[in-house]
């Protein structure tokens, strides 16, 4: 398995951050992304992924903090991204749920870090929340196709999916994906499960966010990487297909995306 999306950096892995480690390649691990998302995080990610064959960084600043990118901090965030351990820009992104910054300020951080990825070629790690409209407004302004990237945590519908695939992304899944009821009082499925059916194969990702969204039967406890296979027995499950194959095609997916 490889797990595209975690935060091992986290203050909540400071007492058992190698047994977190361990048990993530003890447990069918293959790879995981460690994923900046202030400029201090990503510098802990890329001594991660430098001290770690198997675990890779991203460098980015996060909607949440985007006031503090500038000139500065984005001349950092360059010298991070030469790295060959260093794989992509994120996360970057909107978020109109929180709104911790302006979002004009966000929109602003989120173009400068698209124009980082773009001049170096690499691709981005994108969160989104309540903004997909505004999101896609702004990367049709650079590019209508050919993407290289991934929407994390998706939650959004099979429409707005399918208008990310169009422009080249992959779709990233977390344990959110195993909170709900496979069927409603009414019979009807949940619109993730609509999404992860229609899913094209080679576009889908397995992630965790970890400390964060711990799924379901860790549900409410802290989330940590091996637990990235509670989210592909429940893709495995909604597209009824084995573990396995979900297991090996989210890899080579992974590995194609992010050069790893
Ligand atoms: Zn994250």
């Amino acid at each position: 398995m490889i797990n595209t999306h975690t935060h091992i950096d986290f203050k909540e892995f400071n007492d058992d951050r190698e047994e977190v480690i361990k048990r993530f390649f003890d447990g069918g691990g293959e790879k995981l992304i460690n994923v900046g998302c202030t400029l201090q995080s990503s510098k802990r990610s890329f001594e991660l992924a430098r001290d770690n064959e198997n675990i890779f960084a991203s460098a980015g600043i996060h909607p949440h903090d985007a006031d503090t990118v500038n000139e500065a901090s984005l001349k950092k965030l360059e010298e991070l991204a030469q790295h060959y351990k260093v794989i992509a820009v994120g996360e970057i992104g909107l978020d109109f749920f929180k709104n911790s910054t302006s979002q004009e300020v966000q929109i602003k951080a989120l173009k400068l870090q698209l124009e980082l990825a773009e001049n170096h070629n690499m691709p981005v790690i994108i969160h989104c929340r309540d903004a997909h409209n505004d999101l896609i407004n702004i990367l049709k302004e650079y590019k209508t196709s050919n993407w290289k990237g991934v929407i994390h945590c998706y939650t959004a519908s099979w429409k707005i999916a399918q208008e990310y695939i169009r422009l080249g992304f992959h779709i990233g899944f977390t344990g959110t994906i195993t909170y709900y009821k496979d069927k409603s009082k009414l019979g009807n499925e949940p619109e993730i499960y609509r999404v992860i059916k229609n899913m094209p194969l080679n576009k889908i990702l397995i992630e965790t966010d970890c400390p964060y969204l711990s799924p379901v039967p860790e549900r409410g406890k802290r989330n940590e990487p091996v637990f990235v296979k509670y989210v592909a027995e429940k893709i495995a499950h909604i597209r009824n297909t084995s573990f396995g194959n979900i297991e090996k095609q989210t890899s080579e997916n992974a590995n194609k995306l992010f050069n790893l």
